[in-house]
């Protein structure tokens, strides 16, 4: 054969390398490899070299691999416990960890797997199904933002019309099912859940719950099986987070009997849209409703913002409609398989009909009716039926967190490096400073799902009761769960990267495309700084209500007993108790947590009342504005650590309720050492309880550390999801060194 010139060559090599990168990727997915690209030998024909070299190269692999093992097999790890060496669940302590000697805690898998196991797993297994055995549908490590929103687009369609998935039903039959999909699909391409709930929760969403019959009846199926692509446009240049502040005018025409809507100034272009840049027809937009010649003297009525359907492309030839204006909002830091796009509207007139009227409806002779009587009560009414956006942003980034921690646990208990004299190496895990970085996360990841879990069991609740109480108890949660878990979420992604050293900083181990994706889910959907004060405000509003002598919301209860005694001194003698058998008392930690967000509040209540009279009431609130952060951040910590503490003991298995049981200890006791300021301030710890908090939290992350394999195969994240290739749970080296083309 002719000798390839080095061009030739260097291309060849790259292309195998794509190859085998690709085949990995394949493989992942259950996939047989590829054939290598490049082609050699004698008089065989092609084909036959082909076959001939393929079968030489996967058996050279397969040896390779086989001594790989059998060297596992011959030098057993010198963290195996002597006397029981053959049990996976019994991993001893390195002697750099302390010699406190082995963990007291084995793991019934079955029954851990079984109790964390979703009620839904069935949909999304089938959901993982489908794209593994379509590899054309994943979503490659590279990748243009052109071919990344075409690819999104398919996958979405080909979920719903070739899979069958249909996640707008659930989204108004069932809608723990639908958060389910989400979560699913959001370990497929992060891109691919946003796009799904820009579609279904935005758009569709708006529809449904702003919308009436005649709405549902016109637009359900279009948006069911994507015929409706469509859009949901708040948020303007000038304006994101003061959504009353929005400038669109929706003007009504009692001469043709329509809408005209209106983009008055380049601040009120409607700007991130998603869907907007490519792919929608419709726009769910919010804009101010007009009421022409109602005023006094004949002047115009402004009604506050309304939603109105805008179609804004054509149904068939998909042009830009007359009028329309779409511009594309570019490439971003994350999730550019969503095409996000800016929309100006000169003069559009739309059916009066198109006014989505569930809170408020204009006449033909262009009366204005609605059963609320404010426009603040219709504003809040409006805003509060979209925080289903909200909860399925709080469970999807448990999800993201669940990746992150399951592949940097495993690459942490792979990974060696250093070790005493003489000695082989140790698992990085064994360091107390990895076990710090990481142990607590892993608790809080457990601590999340049951909360979420719990989000979403009180959203279904809501959405079949319309209960008021639930209503405000799901606001309040919704926004802040949705700002606690995505901001820890956020930061621990980064935590990960850098605790998997220069190996998280491989694109294809994922942290990269987790952090960027995710990043934004502190900001959309409510900007979390916005709605931790809606958490605080709400609670304000539940504190000064008690002292009327009001009932107050479920998730609020705890408040009701306890004002009381949290307000007095903390007791001097227990405040010195430093027993561990104590200090894992979920009353203790309970009434730590209770304690601290009853002082904030109160002591946020005398502040600003103190203010007010001399900044006015938004002048106190911005002087108190990081004390309401800490209250809300407070409450929520203490939300999510009863719901820890519920699920530890509803678990039915004895064995797997120690473990929780461990975690949620974990969890309680490393958020009362990060705020042990505060607790110390106020005498409510004193230094000698101080000091046996941080040395258990340090113990409690060592024992974790003894079953971290487990607890993250747990989450029962498939391949297909985990995908990096140090996150494997198992040969993660060599699905590296293949990759790179080893
Ligand atoms: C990728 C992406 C997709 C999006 N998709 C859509 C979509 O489909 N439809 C849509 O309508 N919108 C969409 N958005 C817009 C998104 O909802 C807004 O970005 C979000 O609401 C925040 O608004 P903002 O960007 O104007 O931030 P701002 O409100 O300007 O906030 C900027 C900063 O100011 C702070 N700040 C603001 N107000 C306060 C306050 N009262 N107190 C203290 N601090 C404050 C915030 O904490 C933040 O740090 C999308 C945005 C992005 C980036």
């Amino acid at each position: 054969m002719p000798s390839k010139s080095s061009h030739e060559h260097h291309a060849c090599v790259q292309s195998r390398n794509t190859t085998r990168q690709s085949s990995i990727q394949h493989r992942l997915a259950n996939k047989s490899p590829c054939l290598p690209a490049r082609m050699e030998g004698g008089g065989m024909t092609k084909e036959a070299q082909m076959t001939s070299l393929a079968s030489e190269h996967d058996t050279q692999r397969a040896l390779r691999r086989i001594q790989k093992l059998s060297l596992h097999l011959l030098q057993p790890s010198p963290f195996l416990d002597p006397e029981s060496s053959g049990d996976k669940n019994w991993i001893v302590p390195s002697p750099c960890t302390g010699g406190r000697g082995r963990p007291l805690l084995s793991v019934s898998r079955a029954e851990l797997v079984e109790y964390m196991k979703g009620r839904h797993r069935e949909i999304q297994e089938r959901i993982f199904n489908f794209f593994v055995s379509r590899p054309e549908l994943q979503t490659p490590v590279e990748i243009s933002t052109a071919d990344h929103r075409v690819l999104c687009m398919r996958q979405l369609t080909a979920l719903v019309r070739e899979a069958g998935i249909r996640p707008f039903r659930y989204a108004i039959e069932d809608p723990s099912v639908y958060f389910a999909i989400v979560e699913a699909v959001g370990g497929i391409d992060i891109s691919l859940g946003i796009k799904l709930g820009v579609q279904y929760s935005l758009w569709g969403g708006s529809v449904m719950n702003l919308g009436t019959k005649k709405h549902k009846e016109k637009y359900f199926k279009g948006i069911d099986n994507i015929d409706y692509p469509g859009c949901f446009a708040m948020t303007e240049l000038h304006h994101g987070s003061n959504v009353q502040g929005l400038q669109t005018t929706a003007t009504f025409d009692p001469l043709t009997d329509e809408f005209v809507i209106n983009t008055p100034n380049d601040g009120a272009i409607k700007w991130w849209i998603g869907n907007a840049a490519v792919h929608g027809k419709f726009a769910t937009v919010f804009a101010r409703l007009i009421l022409p010649f109602q005023g006094k003297g004949g002047k115009s009525i402004d009604m506050g913002v309304h939603a109105f359907i805008v179609p804004i492309r054509d149904m068939e030839t998909h042009d830009t409609l007359p009028m329309v204006e779409i511009h594309d909002c570019g490439h971003k830091v994350g999730l550019n398989g969503v095409d996000n796009g800016a929309l100006r509207f000169q003069s559009v007139r739309i059916p009066r009909d198109n006014l989505l009227n569930r809170f408020g409806d204009v006449s033909r002779d262009g009366t204005y009716t609605s059963s609320l009587p404010t426009i603040n009560k219709r504003f809040a009414a409006t805003l509060g039926e979209l925080v289903g956006g909200r909860v399925g942003l709080a469970y999807s980034s448990v999800g993201v967190l669940k990746v992150s921690v399951t592949i940097a646990v495993r690459y942490s208990l792979l990974r060696q490096q250093f070790g005493p004299p003489k000695q082989p190496e140790i698992s990085i895990l064994d360091y107390q400073s990895q076990q710090h970085k990481l142990m607590p996360m892993l608790a809080s990841t457990y601590a999340f799902h049951f909360a979420t879990l719990y989000l979403i069991d009180k959203y279904s609740e809501m959405k079949k009761s319309h209960d008021e109480d639930i209503v405000g108890d799901v606001h309040a949660l919704s926004a802040g769960l949705k700002a606690y878990v995505t901001s820890y979420t956020a930061k621990s992604i980064s935590v990960c990267r850098e605790s998997c050293g220069g190996h998280g900083y491989a694109a294809v181990n994922r942290f990269g495309v987790l952090r960027n994706d995710h990043d934004i889910f502190q900001t959309f959907e409510g900007d979390n700084t916005v709605l931790l004060q809606q958490v605080a405000g709400d609670l304000l509003k539940q504190y000064k209500s008690k002292f009327r002598g009001g009932t107050l919301t479920v998730t609020w209860n705890y408040l009701r007993e306890s004002m009381a005694s949290y307000t007095a001194q903390p007791n001097p003698v227990t405040a010195r108790w430093q027993g561990e058998e104590h200090l894992r008392d979920p009353n203790f930690q309970l009434d730590a947590f209770r304690y601290r967000t009853s002082r904030l509040l109160q002591s946020l209540g005398l502040r600003l009342r103190k203010h007010t009279k001399t900044l006015g009431g938004f002048g106190a609130w911005n002087r108190c504005l990081n004390h309401l952060l800490t209250l809300a951040e407070s409450h929520i910590e203490s939300v999510i650590l009863a719901k820890f503490i519920e699920a530890v003991q509803k678990c039915p298995d004895k064995n797997t309720g120690n473990v929780l049981k461990l975690l949620c200890d974990l969890y309680a006791l490393d958020r009362i050492w990060n705020d042990i300021g505060t607790y110390r301030n106020v005498d409510y710890v004193a230094p000698n309880k101080a000091k046996a908090i941080h040395k258990l939290v340090d113990y409690l992350s060592f024992q974790v550390r003894g079953i971290a394999g487990e607890l993250v195969d747990a989450f029962g994240l498939p391949e297909i999801v985990i995908r990096a290739p140090i996150g494997m749970s198992s040969e993660a080296y060599s699905q590296y060194t293949e990759y790179v083309g080893f």
